[in-house]
């Protein structure tokens, strides 16, 4: 049977949090087991330098990323789990995607408009064309499935595009990728729950899945709730969403009514989801401490998995020399 092709990436920029674990990592691990599929899953530090992290910080943070991946249940055995800069095909294939794909194309991208009004003084045109070094990334493998959070949908779009593009110009060959949302493809922030969930907004923001129990109570003692004007509160359904994911299903069923009656108390609910996710995580806790007592240890599981994908990589890039007339 012909497996059909997953490919996901992270950026190694910070520890993991709830929403990077509901929207994509969760569905990672679980089609991994499935066994139906090819998984190539990425730390993607060369798309981690459009952002400001310090040099300094890189390589360390690649070796957390890839330990926290590995506790979550990823497996090297099973998927291909590699960084992206050990294979160099990925920013090779995007450069030959850079000249098939419109400027306007990339000025649609709500992710642009986004990282650059938060990112002031960093407007890199690497932030502007890392839509393009994605699709190289996915397509590199022939992937036809790209599990991520909604807020990456719109550049698998642009990856199909892409792919139209270039088969268009240069002869059939790339495959349509499609992304695959979970049940909760967009978890949202903690203290300000209309926007997504995101490293980049603070610690206050995020639950992390390294977070002890008393940090998480901490972080959503602070989490707002209630919104002005009787609205249905976004932090409120948040909270229940995580408490849907993270507890028993009945308290999780006695707080939608509570909500619904207006008997809910706001104080017991974060109770519930402080406890439901500290537990949720303790076996991650201790995996992810283990994993990280030897970091030459991750270094072999990751130089493995680069080697298995560079296999793929050089057999596509061989072919795309030809199609576009190199070699
Ligand atoms: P971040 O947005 O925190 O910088 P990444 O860009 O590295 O994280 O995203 C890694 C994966 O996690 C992507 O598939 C992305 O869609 C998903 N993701 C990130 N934040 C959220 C969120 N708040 N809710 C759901 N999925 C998310």
């Amino acid at each position: 049977m012909v497996k059909k092709i997953i490919f996901s990436g992270i950026q190694p920029t910070g520890n993991l949090h709830i929403g990077n674990y509901l929207g994509a990592v969760k569905n990672w691990v679980e089609l991994q087991n499935n066994g139906e599929y090819q998984c190539y899953f990425c730390i993607v530090d060369y798309h981690s330098l459009t952002g400001d992290m310090k040099a300094g910080e890189r390589h360390d943070q690649i070796i957390r990323t890839a330990a926290e991946l590995l506790a979550a249940g990823v497996d090297p055995e099973k998927s291909v789990f590699y960084v992206q800069s050990h294979v160099p095909e990925h920013t090779e294939l995007a450069w030959v995607f850079n000249t098939v794909t419109p400027i306007s194309e990339l000025e649609r991208m709500t992710q642009f408009k986004d990282k650059s009004e938060r990112q002031t003084k960093n407007i890199n045109a690497g932030l502007f064309t890392y839509p393009v070094l994605q699709a190289a990334d996915i397509l590199l493998y022939h992937a036809n499935i790209v599990p991520v959070g909604v807020d990456q949908f719109q550049h698998v779009e642009l990856t199909r595009d892409i792919a139209r593009w270039f088969n268009k110009r240069y002869g059939d060959y790339f495959p349509e990728a499609k992304a695959l949302l979970t049940e909760i493809p967009k978890v949202m922030s903690l203290l300000e729950p209309t926007k997504k969930m995101s490293k980049s907004l603070g610690a206050g923001h995020v639950i992390e899945l390294a977070d002890e129990l008393t940090v998480i109570e901490k972080k959503l003692k602070k989490a707002v709730t209630a919104s002005e004007g009787g609205a249905k509160a976004p932090g409120v359904e948040n909270l229940l969403l995580l408490l849907k994911q993270f507890g028993e299903e009945k308290v999780y069923k006695q707080f939608v009514q509570a909500e619904k009656d207006c008997s809910i108390r706001y104080g017991d609910l974060k109770n519930e989801v402080s406890n439901a996710v500290g537990n949720y995580f303790v076996g991650f806790r201790t995996r992810r401490a283990e994993l990280l007592i030897d970091h030459n240890q991750i270094a072999d599981i990751l130089a493995r998995g680069a080697k298995r994908a560079c296999e793929v990589a050089r057999s596509t890039m061989e072919d795309v020399r030809r199609l576009v007339g190199i070699r």
